[in-house]
């Protein structure tokens, strides 16, 4: 079977996240699409939600799609939580699935930047969906060659084998960050684009005030 997994700051989670990874599971035939908050992302300013808030948030949202899971295991972890041990111990924990590392075209970007960078492709295929605003343009000549290396167009490769490829999706361009969602949540804005409980919860919860 296909799983996969998604991994984000998710603070909060919103609808950039969940019509993209919906659009996904149709897309790959995807059983499980795993949500996984980081607990102390490496590289990224420290979030605002607790990461219990992030998790509960995460759970909340996945109630709209069967698909979709809460994965809580980089939550669990004391120590920093680094992509490449997630996917080594997923791929140990199934290692007869075939294990796709989800990211936005942004994540890609700055990939050369991440943490033995080069390894997360040995136990997960990489599938990047497109995000309003980030052009495909890798800036750095590692990272170009890395992603000429292992891109392929055919989707149905993917399921030929466990990992090693990197594909690019066709799920929408869903004009939405959670820095900017942030921001119109402190201006008391409504109408905003996250599910209805999760607006509910932060406001319950006076987060991002
Ligand atoms: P921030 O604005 O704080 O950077 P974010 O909206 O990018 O937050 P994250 O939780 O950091 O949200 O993102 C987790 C993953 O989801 C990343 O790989 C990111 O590229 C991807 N992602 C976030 N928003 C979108 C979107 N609108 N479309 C596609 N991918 C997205």
């Amino acid at each position: 079977m296909i799983r996969a997994i998604f991994g984000g700051t998710f603070d909060p989670i919103h609808n950039g996240h969940l019509e993209t990874a919906a659009a996904l599971v149709q897309e790959l035939t995807i059983s499980t699409l795993s949500l996984m908050p980081s607990a102390l992302p490496p590289h990224r300013p420290q979030p605002i939600a607790s990461a219990k808030q992030r998790l509960e948030m995460v759970d909340l949202a996945c109630q709209q799609n069967t698909a979709f899971n809460a994965e809580d295991w980089e939550l669990k972890q004391d120590r920093r939580s680094y992509t490449a041990n997630t996917l080594s111990e997923f791929k140990t924990r199934y290692p007869n699935d075939t294990l796709l590392f989800v990211m936005g075209m942004d994540s890609l970007m700055s990939l050369h930047r991440w943490h033995q960078w080069q390894q997360l492709i040995e136990h997960a295929h990489l599938v990047v969906m497109p995000r309003a605003g980030v052009s495909f343009a890798p800036q750095d000549q590692e990272l170009e060659d890395f992603i000429s290396g292992h891109l392929t167009e055919v989707k149905d490769k993917l399921s030929q084998r466990t990992s090693g490829l990197l594909y690019v999706a066709q799920t929408p361009m869903i004009d939405v960050s959670a820095t900017e969602l942030r921001q119109q949540l402190q201006h008391r804005e409504s109408n905003l684009p996250l599910p209805t409980n999760v607006y509910d919860y932060i406001k319950e919860h006076q987060l991002y005030l």
